[in-house]
């Protein structure tokens, strides 16, 4: 069961139409919101965008986790 994630769904994610946040929006952001999910950036309200259209969006997807790859890999030789 996953209930929180359902109250998530109906709370925050059909707050915006999906076609109303593009794939260019996604990717604009995308690395902003690599850094938030490794800990760097504070919450943004834009991220729940981005987190719900890589739900939907497999290529973003994709996209995503190669740049989330290339940023853990930029962290350590820091
Ligand atoms: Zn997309």
């Amino acid at each position: 069961m996953k209930i929180k994630d359902e109250k998530r769904n109906s709370d925050s994610a059909f707050m915006v139409k999906p076609k109303e946040f593009s794939c260019d929006d996604c990717v604009a952001k995308m690395n902003e919101y690599a850094r938030y999910v490794l800990g760097e950036k504070p919450m943004d309200e834009s991220f729940e965008m981005i987190e719900t259209h890589l739900i939907l969006c497999s290529l973003c997807n994709e996209e995503f986790q190669s740049l989330l790859k290339t940023t853990k890999h930029l962290q350590k030789k820091n």
